[in-house]
């Protein structure tokens, strides 16, 4: 199975994806000769529309992908391309191309998400399952672990890691979600909250009346 180059006019565009966090790292354009290329070589080879030539991923930045994968779509006009990036795969030295965000992420979304599976938990207890082990444990069993966390979150801030305070976040982000679930307080009540307070933040005093920020 190959591309339709014919179809395309020569150029598949493809989407190259990070086979560890399955983040999208970058789009790009690949030409016969470059798609020849990777099955040589199995490192990512693009057509470069600026330079209008042959384009090996990291010749200068020394940021190649191997690639661990390939798919076709159903049409045969896209390419997904699953690799190991070395370094960072977009030139401005972000990780992935896809950092100027359009329509802002919900937080609220992933909140919800979690926030369900702990209720579910909490109706149908499941063996060996953490969450229902902290809710039967109660509340001061779930705020010791918030306060936990939270404090682990504050000594990861101050290290390099940031793999390391994505991992407290995620850990803190958790532990408070159960402890709302135990509460009965759910993600709207506090999405509700921020943003009547977002309303009003042109005027900072009036939600933080006490405190430094
Ligand atoms: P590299 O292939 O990483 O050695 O980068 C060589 C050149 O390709 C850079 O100076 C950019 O012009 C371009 N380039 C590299 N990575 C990207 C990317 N992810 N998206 C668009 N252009 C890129
Ligand atoms: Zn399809
Ligand atoms: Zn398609
Ligand atoms: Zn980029």
């Amino acid at each position: 199975m190959e591309p339709d180059f014919k179809k395309m006019n020569g150029l598949v565009p493809a989407i190259v994806q990070d086979i560890e966090t399955k983040q999208v790292l970058m789009l790009a354009y690949v030409n016969e000769e470059a798609y020849k290329k990777m099955m040589e070589t199995k490192q990512t080879y693009f057509y470069s529309r600026s330079r209008q030539s042959l384009w090996h991923k990291g010749e200068t930045s020394g940021h190649y992908q191997d690639i661990v994968g390939m798919s076709l779509d159903c049409d045969l006009d896209t390419l997904l391309i699953d690799v190991r990036q070395t370094g960072v795969a977009c030139h401005t030295g972000s990780y992935s191309c896809f950092f100027n965000d359009i329509i802002p992420y919900d937080m609220s979304d992933l909140a919800d998400g979690v926030y369900k599976t702990i209720i579910d938990r909490q109706k149908h207890p499941v063996d060996n399952s953490y969450t229902n082990y902290l809710l039967d444990q109660g509340i001061d069993k779930i705020c010791k672990k918030v306060g936990e966390e939270a404090t682990e979150t504050v000594i990861a801030a101050k290290n390099e890691n940031k793999e390391d305070l994505i991992g407290e976040i995620g850990d803190l982000y958790y532990h408070v979600l159960v402890l709302m679930a135990k509460k009965g307080i759910t993600p709207k009540d506090i999405e509700k909250l921020l943003k009547k307070r977002h309303q009003i933040s042109g005027n900072k005093k009036a939600f933080h009346t006490k405190g430094d920020y």
